[in-house]
Parts: C-alpha cells; structure tokens; sequence
C-alpha cells in the first residue's frame, strides 16, 4: 500500500476545505471498501480525509412523509430502523442481504453507494482492465464473465454495481443529497450511478469535490408491501447474480402501481422503466408478469458464462410480482 496523509473533518465545510486544498484526495467513511483497494494498489489516495465524525449519522422523517438517512449511517442501522422496516422494508431486506454482520456494523451509507465492482480483472494487477487503467482493454469480456452484466454493458466494460442496498433505493426513487464548493445539489437515484460506455474508470456523477450528505427517500404508501429477492451461489457472504427489488399494489385484479429495480445485471442498479410501463394497468397474472420480463430483458446481451442470468433475472421477477400479489400483500 502506498504512504498516504490522514486529515479529520469535523464539519462539512472543512471537508470540503480539506478536500480542496489537497491533490488525489478521497474521503473516508467506514472504509469497508476503499481500504481494500488500497491494499491492492487500485487506489492510491495522496490524503484520505475522514469524514466518520460529520454529523450526518442520523434517520429523520421528512415533512413530506418522507425519510432522510444521513451519509455516515452505517448500513446496519439503517436495516434495524423503525422507520425503514415499516416502510421500505425491502430496503430493510437489501441491506441484510448484503455482505456480513461485521461489514454492515462497519459500512456507511455514502460508502455503500460509493462502492467500486468485485470484478476479479479489476483486482488483478496482471489482467488487462479499463476500470482500472483506461484503455487497457478489459479481460472479462472474452474471459470468466458469469458474474457480469447482461443490460447496458459496452465494449470497454461488462462489470456490475456489487450493492444490495442501490437496487432498492434505486426502485424506491430515492435522492442522494450532496454538498459541493456551489452548495447543495441534489441527484435522482437512477442520475447517480453511470453505465461504463467508453469511460467506465468513472463510476458515479459525483464530482471529486462533493460530498454526499444524506439520501432521501420519497413518500410510497405501497413500498410497506415488497420484497427484496437475491439469487446467489451460496447462502450468504455473496454477490447477487440476479435480485429484485419490487413493490406493487394492485386494485380490482390489475396493476395500480409498480416499482421494479434489478441487481447484479448491469454497471448500475438497473431500473426495469420497461417492465414497469408494461405492468402498469395490466391485469396481475403470472402471464403479464412474464411479458413484462421479457420485455424488460428484451435487449439484455450474455458474455458466455452468464448468458444463464438472462432467463434468471426473468424468473425472479415473475417469482417476486407472483408472491408479492398472490400473499394479498398488494391488493
Ligand atoms: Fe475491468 Fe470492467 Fe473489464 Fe472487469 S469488466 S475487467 S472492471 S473493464
């Protein structure tokens, strides 16, 4: 690992001081992730600023109806809140989903969105990778792909986002909320994170010199009725191979409403908007359920070893919408 300066924020503002009168500096939260690629020599930080004493580790309700999950929260807390298991319990779900005890007490919210891909090319200093060295060519595409994406991937990249908790905060609609040299901006969850394209060394829409400070939830009645499916190799301590993170809520026997996010099938959580427009209005059969996927995967590419993921993800999602309406959760 290479020697790196420590500097300690206690306020936003002297953060984002730090961070600008600093070269190749990151902030720091729990670490879970950051420090690993630093070991491996993927990032090497000149200045790691730490943000963990920032005031931004608390659950709010919102006005609106809301809830408001500050940056540093780490993601167990947020999995046991009041608030979060009575109206977002598929976020609640997400997150237990995601890596292990330890690393839940220790991961924060800003990190968990901050996390880079567990593409194995990507940590081998001897595999040609453009996430890691741009232009370099990338080895999974020809290479052992089965945990890769199968929606929106490009000829420089075919990694996917490794979080549980993004796939349900990208299909709650929810807002990351940070704080740069110009003020507040506020990001759309499905704006945050980026498709690889020609650039996929840049993983989010976040500045260098911004700072998340909380991510915001929207009111959604029918969110207390869903589900977060993962479909991985083993029980637990895996990356997803395909989940689905769905609320829906039916009257009459057809769909009034529906929220749908897939997981472990693209460079970001992918927000199934053609699944969701061929639901909306349509009777709730396991018939439409399975249109509805196909229409969602319709453009969806394997890479050899993970063409299986395509016929998966449109099982899950029929399995999801069937046992969420046919428990009467929805109706
Ligand atoms: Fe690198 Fe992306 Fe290719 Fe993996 S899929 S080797 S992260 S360029």
């Amino acid at each position: 690992m290479k020697n790196f300066a420590y500097a300690k924020a206690d306020t936003a503002q002297s953060a984002l001081s730090l961070m600008s009168r600093t070269t190749n500096a990151k902030f720091l939260g729990g670490g879970t992730n950051l420090v690993d690629l630093m070991r491996e020599n993927i990032e090497q930080p000149d200045t790691l600023v730490d943000v963990t004493s920032l005031p931004f580790n608390t659950i709010e309700e919102l006005p609106d109806g809301g809830v408001s999950i500050g940056a540093a929260v780490k993601n167990t807390a947020v999995a046991n809140h009041r608030l979060i298991r009575q109206r977002y319990p598929l976020l609640a779900q997400a997150i237990v989903f995601g890596a292990s005890g330890q690393i839940r007490n220790m991961a924060t919210v800003a990190g968990n969105l901050m996390q880079r891909t567990r593409c194995l090319y990507f940590y081998d200093g001897a595999a040609r990778c453009n996430k890691r060295t741009p232009g370099s060519g990338c080895d999974a595409i020809d290479g052992f792909n089965r945990m890769h994406a199968i929606l929106g991937a490009s000829d420089s990249c075919i990694a996917t986002h490794p979080s549980d908790m993004c796939v349900a905060l990208a299909a709650l609609d929810a807002t990351v909320v940070v704080e740069g040299p110009a003020g507040t901006r506020r990001i759309p969850f499905d704006e945050f994170h980026r498709l690889p394209g020609d650039t996929p060394h840049i993983d989010t829409n976040l500045r260098p010199d911004e700072l998340i400070t909380s991510v915001q939830i929207p009111p959604v009645a029918f969110a207390a009725h869903s589900m977060y499916r993962k479909v991985r190799d083993r029980a637990s301590y895996a990356f997803a191979l395909v989940s689905v993170a769905a609320a829906i809520a039916v009257e009459a026997g057809s769909v009034k409403e529906v929220r749908l996010a897939l997981g472990g099938v693209a460079h970001k959580p992918w927000r199934a908007r053609e699944a969701e427009r061929a639901l909306t209005g349509a009777p709730a059969t396991a018939e439409v359920f399975r249109r509805a996927a196909d229409d969602e995967l319709a453009t969806a590419l394997g890479f050899a070893h993970n063409d299986f993921k395509i016929e998966l993800a449109k099982r899950t999602i029929v399995d999801v919408l069937s046992e969420l309406t046919a428990a009467g959760d929805a109706r």
